[in-house]
């Protein structure tokens, strides 16, 4: 799992020059959902060559390699594949009437890894944005920690089990998101 370094302050990645932006996954350079390739490898989507491939998963029937960001970010690649980039019922509940937030985020976003299911977090009835991989060492660091602990989707046992066992690339793996419009941190958390 990649540390928590430059989490927060993701913006200056110079990296995001080359991409287009996805605001619920705004570096996914940093969370490694983007490789930089050597070699230019050729998009099942759209046949061309791209040096930036995803490595995320993608719900999908067919298998599928090598996705260009271009064929993410305009939702071609979904649609080609008939696939999500997340399951859309493992996520935070939100009204959202002509479904353009729920189509975005599971058909034009990048997914991330999870140890058992992905779980996309929302706040202020929007999705949040995935910052990247935790655990409660990476979020004092940040000086986040209770902050993104304090949420209402743990009860105190939960918060005192999971949270104090919550090691990056360990076994209880904690998954940081950001609210778009307050600004307000939250996590998910599984476990082996
Ligand atoms: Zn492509
Ligand atoms: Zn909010």
């Amino acid at each position: 799992m990649i540390m928590a370094k430059n989490i927060l302050d993701f913006r200056s990645d110079e990296r995001l020059k080359k991409i287009p932006f996805f605001k619920y996954h705004p570096n996914p350079f940093l969370t490694e959902a983007f490789q930089e390739l050597s070699e230019p490898e050729k998009c099942e989507c759209c046949g061309k060559d791209t040096l930036i491939k995803y490595t995320g998963g993608i719900y999908a029937v067919e298998e599928v390699d090598c996705l260009c960001p271009e064929c993410i970010s305009d939702g071609s690649a979904a649609e080609r594949f008939d696939g999500e980039f997340q399951d859309g019922y493992s996520v935070d509940k939100i009204i959202d009437p002509d479904g353009s937030k729920i189509d975005e985020l599971i058909h034009k976003t990048p997914g991330y890894r999870g140890i058992q299911q992905e779980c996309w977090r929302a706040h202020c009835n929007d999705f949040c944005a995935f910052l990247g991989y935790v655990g409660a060492e990476e979020l004092r660091e940040l000086g986040i920690y209770n902050a993104a602990i304090d949420n209402d989707r743990w009860t105190e046992e939960q918060k005192e089990n999971l949270l104090k066992n919550m090691v990056n690339g360990g076994w209880v793996q904690g998954y940081l998101f950001q609210c778009l419009h307050c600004g307000r941190y939250l996590i998910w958390v599984d476990y082996d």
